[in-house]
Order: C-alpha cells, then sequence, then structure tokens
C-alpha cells in the first residue's frame, strides 16, 4: 500500500510507513456482517404439554415430540426444518385438544342420556 503521508510504497501487510514511520491507515477489510439474528421459532412446547395431559395422551406426545426437535433443529441451524417441526407441533397438540374435547362430549352426552333414561 502507498502510504498516505509521503507517498512511499510499501508492503501490504506494512504497519508503519518504512519511509516517514507514520502509522499506515490499515484497508479494514468490510467488518463482517453481524451473525443473522436467529428467528425466533416459537415451539409450541406449552400447548403440545397441554394437551396431553387435559385431553389425548398419544396425539399429545407425537406434538411433544415434534416441539422438543424445534430447539434441536434450531441450535443447529435448520431453521425451515424447526418452523415445519413447530407447525406439526402445533398442528398435533389441536388434534389432541379437539380429540379431548370431542371424547369429554360425547362422555358429557352418555351422561346426559343416562339422566334421560332415569
Ligand atoms: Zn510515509
Amino acid at each position: 500500500m502507498y502510504c498516505q503521508n509521503c507517498g512511499q510504497s510499501n508492503p501490504p501487510e506494512a504497519v508503519q510507513c518504512s519511509a516517514c514511520g507514520v502509522t499506515l491507515a490499515i484497508a479494514a477489510p468490510a467488518p463482517p456482517p453481524p451473525p443473522a439474528a436467529r428467528p425466533h421459532v416459537e415451539n409450541n412446547l406449552v400447548w403440545a404439554i397441554l394437551s396431553t395431559i387435559c385431553c389425548c395422551v398419544p396425539f399429545g406426545i407425537v406434538a411433544i415430540v415434534y416441539a422438543a426437535r424445534v430447539n434441536t433443529k434450531l441450535a443447529a441451524g435448520d431453521v425451515q426444518g424447526a418452523m415445519s417441526d413447530a407447525n406439526n407441533a402445533k398442528i398435533w397438540s389441536w388434534v389432541s385438544f379437539g380429540l379431548g374435547l370431542v371424547v369429554g362430549l360425547l362422555y358429557l352426552a352418555a351422561g346426559l342420556s343416562d339422566v334421560n333414561n332415569y
């Protein structure tokens, strides 16, 4: 690089000008772009657990498995996979919740019809 003070040609890695001793303005490489903020992917684990406890265990477990994979995939940089698993967790939570609701209503209906039989 050329010294901005005296015009002396210096080797590119030079820190000081070999002629006048001025500190050479190092052509700083472009600062690396800030690491892309890791997008937040809601893993829906809370819903998965709630639906498992309250509603339908088998489907809730599927939801939990998906939800648990979200953070793992996110840590591995697989944002697409994480979002996909988060979505699956949500879907299975709702399936579990919905089935729990249906079963609950069936029990309720059965109970009511029992009452009507009396
Ligand atoms: Zn110089």
